[in-house]
């Protein structure tokens, strides 16, 4: 039988070239959760998945309740499930100050990690039900959070901190909006929580690896610099990232070729 794989954020950049490579094997049945269902069936259609190798299911990683929603559908859906891959993300370099998810944590840290979180959590017991032959389960890293690398060494530094701000809620109310406890600085509240996509995964590895057969892990595609993900920064960070990233560090790859590493994993 073909695969079925969940992949959120699918709806552009690196999530749709993946979706596009899976689908284009097969093999998969590609399940695109996305936050807007209309570019989501759009971006299917402009990159040419065709219609028996896809559906769209709405998930806004934004909302806790959404998440557990598209849990739901997904069971109702009647499908097996035999891989996710959790490669949404928001990154708000520019933001002066943070906004919230809708039950009120910091957006960048509420949607990569919390959202993920809680998707990973609630859809574990479908991956251990599949019968596939390499079932895993995928997060989206990334390098900016890895200090043992360049570009995790460009400040500002991702950092947890002895995580007080995670515990009081990281809501901006009582406690700070940061997982340190430290003031609001968007790129670090981003690569913070990519911190914490890896260690969910080096975690999921440790407690369930052994009693469930899935494979967890979680990849750095490589610097895609022209996707949407650099949509808020400012535009001559826009212009210049991509060649910078070409021909100076050389750490550049085209969504298609990260998109079909991605795929690779799977
Ligand atoms: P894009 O901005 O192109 O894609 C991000 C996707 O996430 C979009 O489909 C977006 O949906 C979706 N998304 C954002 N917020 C939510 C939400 N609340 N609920 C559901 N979906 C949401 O960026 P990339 O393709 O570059 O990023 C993909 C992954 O790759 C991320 O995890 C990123 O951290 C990682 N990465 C990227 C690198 C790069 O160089 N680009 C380098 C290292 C890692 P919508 O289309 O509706 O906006």
């Amino acid at each position: 039988r073909k695969g079925t794989v969940i992949i959120t954020g699918a709806s552009s950049g690196l999530g749709l070239a993946t979706a596009k490579a899976l689908a284009e094997t097969g093999e998969w049945h590609v399940i695109m959760a996305c936050r807007n269902f209309l570019k989501a069936e759009k971006a299917a259609k402009s990159v040419g998945i065709t219609k028996e190798n896809y559906s769209v299911m709405h998930l806004d990683l934004a909302s806790l309740e959404s998440v557990r929603q598209f849990a739901d559908t997904f069971r109702r859906s009647g499908r097996p499930l035999d891989a996710l891959v959790c490669n949404a993300a928001v990154y708000l370099p520019t933001a002066k100050e943070p906004t919230y998810t809708a039950e009120g944590f910091e957006l960048s840290v509420g949607t990569n990690h919390l959202g993920h979180f809680l998707l990973a959590r609630l859809l574990l017991d479908d991956l251990k039900q599949s019968d596939y032959p390499y079932k895993r389960l995928i997060i989206v890293g990334s390098i900016t959070g890895n200090t043992n690398t360049l570009a995790g060494n460009v400040p500002p530094k991702a950092n947890l901190g002895d995580l007080r701000g995670l515990a009081g809620g990281l809501n901006g109310i009582q406690s700070s909006a940061m997982i340190d406890g430290g003031d609001f600085d968007g790129a670090k509240a981003y690569k913070d929580s990519k911190v914490c996509n890896m260690l969910t995964m080096q975690e999921f590895h440790r407690r369930y690896n052994e009693e469930t057969g899935i494979t967890f892990a979680s990849l750095y595609p490589g610097c895609i610099a022209t996707t949407g993900l650099f949509r808020e920064h400012i535009p001559l960070f826009r212009l210049l990232f991509p060649p910078f990233q070409k021909y100076i560090t050389k750490g550049y790859v085209s969504e298609e070729e990260a998109g079909g590493r991605l795929a690779q994993v799977n």
